[in-house]
C-alpha cells in the first residue's frame, strides 16, 4: 500500500513537472487544410508568420507588459500577412469588398471592445481594443466604426489595401459555381478560412483573448459572423481565454467561447474536454471549425474538426509548437 502510494506520488509529480506552463497560443484559422494541399514554400511561409506572430507576443509578456499587449502584437502579425484571412489577407464579399471583423477581451475586468463590417482601418484588432478602453461601447460597426477609429488616430487605408488577386480569384471561382448552380466543395485548399485568434496568460496572472477575421468569403447583406461577437468568437475571464474559428454562424447559435468558459466556471471541466465538447456540440448543429483556449494554469487546447488548422503557442521559456494537420 505504502510503496503503491509512492509509486503514485511519483507519478503524478512526473506528469505536473513535465506539463509545460503556456502563456500564448494563437491560430490562423482551421479548414482544409491537409498534408499535401500546401506547397512546401506555403507550408514554410504560414510556419514563419505563425512563429514570428508567437515571438513578437511571448516579447510583450516577458517585458512583464499585459496579456492585451501580447495578443494584440501576435495578432498584428497576422493581419498584416497576405496569408490569413484578417486585416490585409482578408476574402472578398460577394460584390468585391472586404469587411472586416475583430474582438478583444481582457479577463480580469471582463472588459470587450469590437469592431464590424469595417473596410477601412488597417489593422482591426486595435479598433477593437480602442473601442474597449476608449468607447463606453463594446461593439461599433462600418462607418460609425470607422469614424471612431479616424477621431482615435488609428492607421486607415483605401480599400483597395485589403486586395489580394488570390483571394479574388476565389471569389470569382464561387461566383461563377452560383451562376452554373454547380456547389464548391468546401473539400478544397482554395475554400479555407483563415481567421486569426490569440490567447495570453502575463506575468500577473492575467488572461486576454482576441480574434479578427474577413468573415467568410462571398458574404452578402452585411453578414456578421461569430468573430467580433464577444461570448462566440472570443472570451476571456479571469481562469481562461477563448478564441474561436470556423463557421460563424454555428459559433453564435451555440455561444462557443462563453460555453467553453461556462463548463470550466460552474462544472470546473478540464479545459480540453469542455473544448471538445462544445466543438461536438457545433457539429451536431451542423458546423465546423475550432477553438483556442489557455487558462491561468498555462495549459492549452488547440481542437477543431476540420481536417486542420493552422495552430502554435509558446511555453514562460520561450518553447514553440506549431502544427497544421490533424491526424491523417
Ligand atoms: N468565424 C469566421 C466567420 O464566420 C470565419 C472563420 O473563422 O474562418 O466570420
Amino acid at each position: 500500500m505504502g510503496k503503491t502510494l509512492i509509486i503514485l506520488t511519483f507519478l503524478i509529480s512526473i506528469t505536473l513537472f513535465s506539463q509545460e506552463k503556456y502563456v500564448l497560443v494563437v491560430h490562423g484559422g482551421a479548414g482544409y487544410i491537409k498534408k499535401n494541399s500546401l506547397s512546401p514554400k506555403k507550408e514554410k511561409a504560414y510556419h514563419d508568420a505563425l512563429k514570428l506572430a508567437l515571438e513578437k507576443g511571448y516579447e510583450e509578456i516577458k517585458q512583464g507588459k499585459s496579456s492585451l499587449d501580447a495578443v494584440q502584437e501576435a495578432i498584428l502579425i497576422l493581419e498584416n500577412s497576405p496569408l490569413f484571412n484578417a486585416g490585409k489577407g482578408a476574402v472578398f464579399t460577394n460584390d468585391g469588398k472586404n469587411e472586416l471583423d475583430a474582438s478583444i477581451m481582457f479577463g480580469k475586468t471582463e472588459e470587450a471592445g469590437a469592431v464590424a463590417g469595417v473596410s477601412t482601418i488597417k489593422n482591426p484588432i486595435i479598433a477593437a481594443r480602442s473601442v474597449m478602453e476608449k468607447s463606453p461601447h463594446v461593439l461599433l460597426s462600418r462607418a460609425g466604426a470607422e469614424e471612431f477609429a479616424k477621431e482615435n488616430g488609428l492607421e486607415i487605408v483605401e480599400p483597395s489595401y485589403f486586395f489580394t488577386q488570390e483571394n479574388y480569384d476565389r471569389l470569382q471561382k464561387i461566383i461563377q459555381a452560383e451562376k452554373e448552380k454547380t456547389s464548391v466543395s468546401t473539400a478544397n485548399p482554395d475554400w479555407k478560412f483563415g481567421t486569426v485568434g490569440a490567447v495570453a496568460l502575463d506575468k500577473n496572472g492575467n488572461i486576454s483573448a482576441g480574434t479578427s477575421t474577413g468573415g467568410m468569403m462571398n458574404k452578402k447583406w452585411a453578414r456578421i459572423g461569430d468573430s467580433p461577437i464577444i461570448g462566440a468568437g472570443t472570451y476571456a475571464n479571469q481562469e481562461v481565454g477563448i478564441s474561436s474559428t470556423g463557421w460563424g454562424e454555428f459559433y453564435i447559435k451555440s455561444v462557443a467561447a462563453y460555453d467553453v468558459a461556462a463548463q470550466i466556471k460552474y462544472a470546473q471541466t478540464p479545459i480540453s474536454q469542455a473544448v471538445t465538447n462544445t466543438l461536438n456540440h457545433i457539429k451536431e448543429l451542423g458546423g465546423n471549425g475550432g477553438i483556442i483556449a489557455l487558462n491561468k494554469n498555462g495549459e492549452i487546447a488547440m481542437q477543431f474538426n476540420t481536417p486542420g488548422m493552422f495552430r502554435g503557442a509558446i511555453t514562460e521559456n520561450g518553447k514553440i509548437l506549431i502544427e497544421f494537420y490533424g491526424i491523417e
